[in-house]
C-alpha cells in the first residue's frame, strides 16, 4: 500500500525503513530487532449506532506496538483516511517517542473511520461512547494498559466522553479518569495540555536555535526572531505552534497550508486572525489580508527558512521533495517525510527535526495529567503559597537591610512581582515540559555528533529510543 500514489513504501513500512537505518549502526540481537520493530497487536472493530432513523456502521482500530512498558499510551483519530497501516506506523512512532522523552509507557494508538465534520455533537458522542465501551471492555482502554489521548480530529470533548464512559462501566475504579489523557480541565484534565503538542515545538526549536553548530548545518544563524515560516494544518498543533513562534518569538508566518487552499503573505500573518476566521467560515478562503493559493501543496515549495508540517503523513514525497527548499524541516505531523524523501532532502542538505521528537511535547504534558490523576490532586497545590511565603521573607529582608544600612536601593515592582509568584500548575506544567525537550534534543544531538555513521537527528532519535527500549526488553530478561 502506497502511502501517497507515488509508488512508495506505506507509511509503517516507511516507520520500518527508517527503524532499519538506525538498527544497522546498533549492536542489538536480530530476535531482539524484531521484537522491537513488529506491532505486537491490532484490534479491528466494528460497531452500529442507530442514526438518523438506520443503522450505520463505523470501523475502528487500537494498536498496541510495545509493552515493555505500561499502560501504553497514544492518541485516537477520526478522519476517513484511518486504516490499519496507518495506526500500526502511529503506534510504533509512539513507542519511539514516550521511550525518546522518556514518558514510562509503551507506544499504542487509535482510529476511527469517519469525518467528523459530517454529524452533529450528539451523534459524534453516541459514536465515540460506543467506539470506547468497544475498547473499554477488552481493556484497551485501561489507566493502567492502555491510555488514548487526542490526535487528528479529535479533542478534549471526545477525551471527556471516552471518561466518562469508562468511569460508567467501572464505576468502583478510584483512578478511572486516568483511564485518557487530554481531557478538558473540569473534566479531570490539565493546565495547558490543549497546547502542549504546539508548545513542545516552540520549545523544541528554541532549544535547537541555542546550539550554533546544529543551526549551522542548515545554513541558518540567530534565532527565531525574523525566520520565515511556513505552517501546514492550522488545526490544533499547527495553530499553536505558529502563534507562539509568532507571537512570542518572532517569527515570520509567511504561508499557512490548509486543506482546501494556502494564504501567503511575506510580512507575515496574523495567526490569531486566521484562526478566527477558519473558525468562522470553515475554510481559509476569502480572508482579507493575504493572497489565496488554490494549490495547497504547492506552497511547501515555496521559499522559506522553516517549515512546519504540522497536517498529515506522507506529504513531502518523492514527486516534490527536491523541491523544497526550506533548510529546516521541522515535522510537528507524525511521518510528513516519506522514506524516500527523507533520503532526498538529505542529500541535498536539508535539516529534519523528526516527528518523535518535535511533537513530543502532547504525550509528554498527557503524562503529567496521567500521572495528577494518578495522584489525585493539581500540581502546585500543596507548594505554591508556601513557596511564595518564603520569596516574600527574602524580599521582605532585603528591604529592610537596604533601609537599615542607608543603601536607598530597591527592587523593581517588576521583579517583585514575578519572584514573589508561586509556581501555578500551568507554570509547573510548563518547565516540566520545557525541560524535557531540552533534554531530549541534547541526547539526541550527543549521538548525532557523537557516533560515527550517524548522519541525521531522525537516526539519532531512533537510536536514542532504541537503546532504551532494548534496555526495558534485557531487563525483563528477553
Ligand atoms: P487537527 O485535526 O486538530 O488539525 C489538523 C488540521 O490539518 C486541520 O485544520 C485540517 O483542516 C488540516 N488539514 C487536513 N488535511 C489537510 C491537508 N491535506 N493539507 C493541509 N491541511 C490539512 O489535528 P492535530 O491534532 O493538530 O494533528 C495534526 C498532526 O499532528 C497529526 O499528524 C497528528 O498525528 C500530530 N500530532 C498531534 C498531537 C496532538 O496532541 N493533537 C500530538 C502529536 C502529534
Amino acid at each position: 500500500m502506497s502511502v501517497n500514489g507515488h509508488g512508495e513504501p506505506s507509511f509503517r513500512q516507511s516507520v520500518d525503513l527508517m527503524f532499519n537505518r538506525a538498527v544497522a549502526l546498533m549492536d542489538l540481537s536480530p530476535g531482539l530487532e524484531e521484537k522491537i520493530r513488529v506491532c505486537n497487536s491490532t484490534y479491528t472493530v466494528r460497531f452500529g449506532v442507530r442514526l438518523r432513523g438506520e443503522l450505520k456502521t463505523f470501523t475502528g482500530y487500537r494498536s498496541v506496538h510495545s509493552e515493555h512498558m505500561e499502560p501504553v499510551k497514544g492518541g485516537i483519530r477520526y478522519a476517513t483516511s484511518v486504516n490499519q497501516d496507518e495506526v500500526e506506523a502511529l503506534a510504533a512512532l509512539m513507542t519511539y517517542k514516550c521511550a525518546l522523552v522518556e514518558t514510562p509507557f509503551g507506544g499504542s494508538k487509535g482510529g476511527l473511520c469517519i469525518d467528523p465534520r459530517q454529524w452533529d455533537e450528539h451523534e459524534l458522542e453516541q459514536i465515540t461512547r460506543r467506539f470506547a465501551y468497544e475498547l473499554i471492555k477488552r481493556d484497551l482502554i485501561h489507566p493502567a494498559q492502555n491510555v488514548p489521548a487526542p490526535d487528528m480530529g479529535t479533542g478534549e470533548r471526545e477525551m471527556a466522553w471516552i471518561a466518562d464512559q469508562y468511569m460508567r462501566m467501572n464505576t468502583t475504579d478510584i483512578n478511572g479518569r486516568a483511564c485518557v489523557t487530554g481531557k478538558p480541565p473540569h473534566a479531570g484534565g490539565i493546565q495547558g495540555r490543549v497546547e502542549a503538542t504546539g508548545r513542545g515545538v516552540q520549545y523544541a526549536m528554541r532549544e535547537f536555535f541555542r546550539h550554533p553548530e546544529d543551526k549551522a548545518k542548515a545554513g541558518l544563524t540567530g534565532d527565531i526572531e525574523g525566520k520565515r515560516i511556513i505552517v501546514q494544518g492550522l488545526g490544533n498543533v499547527g495553530y499553536h505552534a505558529a502563534k507562539f513562534l509568532s507571537e512570542e518569538d518572532g517569527g515570520l508566518i509567511t504561508a499557512i497550508i490548509e486543506h482546501d487552499g494556502a494564504l501567503v503573505n511575506e510580512k507575515g500573518l496574523d495567526v490569531e486572525d486566521v484562526r478566527q476566521w477558519l473558525k468562522k467560515t470553515g475554510s481559509i478562503k476569502g480572508y482579507a489580508n493575504a493572497t489565496f493559493v488554490v494549490d495547497g501543496p504547492k506552497v511547501l515549495e515555496n521559499d522559506c527558512d522553516i517549515l512546519i508540517p504540522a497536517a498529515l503523513e506522507g506529504v513531502i514525497h518523492l514527486g516534490n521533495a527536491a523541491n523544497i527548499k526550506a533548510p529546516l524541516i521541522f515535522e510537528a505531523a507524525n511521518g510528513p517525510v516519506t522514506f524516500g524523501a527523507d533520503e532526498i532532502l538529505r542529500n541535498k542538505g536539508t535539516l529534519i527535526v523528526p516527528d518523535m521528537y518535535a511533537n513530543a511535547g502532547g504525550v509528554t504534558v498527557s503524562y503529567f495529567e496521567w500521572v495528577k490523576n494518578l495522584s489525585h490532586i493539581r500540581f502546585g497545590r500543596m507548594q505554591r503559597r508556601a513557596e511564595e511565603a518564603r520569596s516574600r521573607l527574602l524580599v521582605e529582608e532585603l528591604e529592610r537591610l537596604s533601609a537599615d544600612q542607608g543603601l536607598g536601593w530597591s527592587l523593581t515592582p517588576d521583579f517583585k512581582k514575578e519572584f514573589l509568584e508561586g509556581s501555578d500548575e500551568l507554570a509547573l506544567v510548563r518547565s516540566g515540559l520545557d525541560d524535557t525537550m531540552r533534554t531530549a534534543y541534547q541526547a539526541m544531538r550527543e549521538v548525532w555528533h557523537g557516533r560515527n555513521g550517524v548522519e541525521d537527528l531522525r537516526v539519532a532519535a531512533y537510536i536514542v529510543a532504541i537503546s532504551r527500549v532494548a534496555a526495558s526488553y534485557k531487563s525483563k530478561g528477553l
